[in-house]
């Protein structure tokens, strides 16, 4: 047999063996006792402490017979009969457990509803655990109130949430509902001082007081990080083991947030933010620490070079500041620094933690075109009341124009008519770049605005999905001299669009199609394509033969990638950066040559063209 993992292995089995809910416990145990059974239970409570393992023991306590198979309804079911086994085994046809997280329509509730007509098959009740009730949606939970008002006598509900303010107050009406607490440090710490001792596992007293602040009162999250911490100590848990194992954790789920938002990828934001609840970290200090890596991979940004070689991130800092534009990490470090903010305004701190990060994803625009390595590139600030509808460049009126010199509003109208008028006239206007124009209020920009662009701007010249040349029909891997060289890359990168147009990349798929470069090529079948590729990160893996699936569907030529480590040279990536610095540059020259523009910034002394604030369409 594998290994269990603890959580699993020591699952209390009754309702003596529960660490902490003495009050749920209790409560339960009277009823049982006293025969005064509800025929619904609501239990509330964060994750991992112990709802469903509660739900379970109700279980068995309703259809327990007894190691002599005469018992009966029972608080302390024996462990031993056929109804327990099962019901620990997870295969007690009575007992069904729903996901309501995956399970949350109608048709499940339904399906779940028309079980409840059949008496139970080998038990005295049939019990329905619905896990993360909240989920389920509104249709679901009223198909669902008539059987929970009045249920057969042999049916028993059990509900489970996270969240019991998005539960409907019709359902919790009709439930007696049970707040599981989190658990203290001293049960957690109790607990796997009991567990380690069982498993035979030495451990530094320190350890369990290291592992049971990480798990945050959550006894399943205790028992996974003590996993995780034997697996790391090869067998035993040192003080100094535990501290690194936890710290390399946190860091390591920090930088794949970041990486992760480099990409676009909320799925994988999600799932790093995970990580980072399991290791423990607190919100706040997974804000601190994402802020500083934004702000090392700026400097390694801009300086290339400038992060010491021998610190551990430095590689994955680097990659980062090659996965965001210098705007983007602006900005994202600006609402990781604002997001400490908002932590302290909700109950569940990571909750916070996941808007904040969300809200990274929500401020790239989503109005690039489909052949953007990622979303477009995040917006600066513009009031949103004073933007119109095509790119922007921003007049700032001066902090000291006076009330009485001009009002700053209509000076704002004049501009933004004066100028866009003078836009339209422009012969440049016919060009890809249209103006933006906002004239800003100085001061009148808060700081929480600051880090919140408007969406205005966006991309319209996609580029054309036509553009995929012709195959060649060379039957040997060519060796590229540099003209080839020249040929390969715009064989890639016509490939590479061509794919995210069809929607055929994601996550880090996407990211090897576009910082790959092509140096060799073979007609097919299959088509061979040649990559190298910097980052050991993207070269390991299925990556590549996504990829080549990929490809082969969208070209219909069965196809193989092969990858080697190198500088790229040429890469999509790197031609869409010369294509927005390209636009960036003609629309400041547009901007700044405009005569309107030009006899404002005289008309008013303190006027200024706001730096950053010009962009492209
Ligand atoms: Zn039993």
């Amino acid at each position: 047999m594998g290994y269990v993992v603890l959580a699993r292995k020591y699952r209390p089995r009754n309702f003596s063996q529960m660490a902490g809910q003495e009050h749920v416990v209790r409560a339960l145990t009277n009823a049982l006792d006293q025969r005064r059974l509800h025929h619904a239970y609501l239990f509330t409570g964060t994750r991992g402490i112990g709802k469903t393992t509660i739900s379970r023991i109700l279980a068995k306590s309703l259809n327990c017979t007894g190691v002599d198979g005469r018992g009966e309804v029972t608080s302390s079911p024996c462990g031993q009969c056929p109804a327990c086994r099962d019901i620990d085994a997870d295969r007690y046809v009575d007992y069904i457990e729903l996901d309501a997280a995956s399970n949350r329509s109608i048709d499940e509730i339904r399906d779940l509803i028309e079980r409840a007509a059949y008496k139970p098959a080998v038990g005295r009740y049939k019990v329905f655990m619905i896990d993360e009730a909240h989920q389920l949606t509104k249709d679901a939970f009223n198909a669902l109130l008539k059987t929970l008002e009045e249920p057969p006598e042999y049916l028993k509900f059990v509900l489970a949430t996270t969240d019991p303010e998005r539960m409907l107050p019709t359902v919790l009406s009709r439930c007696l509902q049970f707040n599981l607490r989190p658990m203290a440090p001293e049960v957690v710490r109790e607990h796997l001082a009991l567990v380690l001792d069982l498993e035979s596992i030495p451990a530094e007293t320190g350890t369990l007081r290291l592992l049971s602040e990480a798990a945050r009162g959550s006894m399943r999250d205790a028992l996974s990080l003590t996993d995780q911490a034997i697996a790391y100590g090869g067998g035993q848990l040192t003080e100094a083991g535990v501290s690194a194992m936890l710290g390399a954790t946190h860091t390591g789920a920090c930088l794949e947030v970041l990486q992760a938002l480099g990409r676009g990828d909320a799925a994988g934001v999600l799932q790093a933010a995970d990580v980072l609840r399991q290791s423990g970290a607190s919100a706040s200090g997974a804000l601190d620490d994402m802020a500083k890596m934004l702000q090392r991979a700026a400097v390694e940004q801009a300086v290339p070079g400038a992060l010491e070689d021998d610190s551990p991130d430095a590689a994955g800092l680097a990659a980062l500041g090659s996965a965001f534009t210098p705007e983007e990490l602006q900005l994202t470090y600006s609402i990781v620094v604002h997001g400490k903010a908002d932590l302290a305004l909700m109950t569940d701190e990571h909750a916070a933690l996941v808007m904040v990060l969300l809200r990274v994803l929500a401020f790239q625009a989503r109005t690039a075109p489909p052949a953007a390595p990622r979303s477009a590139p995040l917006r600066a600030p513009s009031p949103p009341s004073r933007s119109v509808p095509a790119t922007s460049a921003r007049v700032d009126v001066g902090a000291s124009a006076s009330a009485a010199e001009v009002s700053r509003a209509d000076a704002a109208d004049t501009v933004r008519a004066a100028v866009t008028q003078a836009w339209n006239a422009s012969p440049v206007a016919a060009s890809a770049v249209a103006p933006q124009i906002a004239v800003a209020e100085p001061e009148a920009v808060e700081p929480r605005q600051a880090a919140m662009p408007d969406k205005v701007a966006e991309f319209t010249d996609a580029p054309a999905a036509d553009a995929v040349a012709p195959l060649s029909t060379a039957k040997h891997v060519e060796q590229a001299n540099l003209a080839d060289l020249a040929e390969l890359a715009n064989r890639w990168d016509a490939a590479v669009r061509r794919l995210a147009e069809e929607g055929r990349l994601s996550g880090l798929v996407k990211e090897l199609a576009w910082q790959g470069g092509l140096v060799a090529w073979k007609a097919g079948p299959p088509t061979v394509w040649r990559l190298r590729i910097a980052h050991e990160s993207l070269r390991g893996g299925a990556l590549k033969d996504k990829l080549a699936e990929s490809l082969a569907q969208s070209f219909g030529v069965p196809s193989q990638v092969e990858l080697e480590a190198g500088e790229p040279g040429d890469t999509p990536s790197r031609r869409d950066a010369a294509e927005r610095a390209r636009r960036q540059a003609q629309a400041e020259a547009v901007i700044r040559e405009d005569p309107l523009v030009q006899s404002l910034l005289t008309q008013f002394s303190t006027a200024r063209l706001v730096q950053g604030s010009i962009k492209p369409a």
